[in-house]
């Protein structure tokens, strides 16, 4: 697998308004979009920041996945996005090394990526999205 550069981390707030007044305003980071991601229940606000960015992520549903880590763990960072050149490629070499993985086939991200989760019990608690953007 080719991993080419960590494309986002994704922090977890209660509130993508209050939060982007840091970021933004104490920051000098420009919130260059906000998108609705119906499949995981979130708004995201994408900071750019070089070759990488900050996604907030605010829950639009308390049973989203954002809204039960804000509950079990507060706000904070909530997964880290390593891009790679072949999300399918990758995904069938971490499972043919038993790697498990919480998105077996790629879905849809933000920002039209492919995306899918690696189990944080295989990488010492942190959760980690694969992303492919061509
Ligand atoms: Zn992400």
């Amino acid at each position: 697998m080719k991993i080419k550069h960590i494309d986002h981390i994704g922090i977890a707030v209660k509130n993508i308004e209050q939060a982007g007044t840091f970021y933004r305003d104490i920051l000098g980071l420009e919130i260059e979009g906000i998108e609705n991601v119906e499949d995981q229940k979130v708004n995201v606000a994408f900071l750019p920041i070089t070759d990488s960015e900050l996604e907030l992520l605010e829950s639009t549903d308390p049973s989203g996945p954002v809204a039960k880590y804000i509950g079990a763990k507060g706000e904070g960072i909530q997964h880290i996005a390593f891009r790679v050149e072949n999300i399918d490629e990758a995904l069938k070499e971490l499972r043919s090394k038993g790697i498990r993985l919480i998105d077996e086939e790629p879905r849809k991200g933000a920002g039209g990526a492919r995306i899918a989760f690696i189990h944080p019990k295989e990488s010492n608690g942190v959760l980690i999205e694969l992303c492919q953007r061509n």
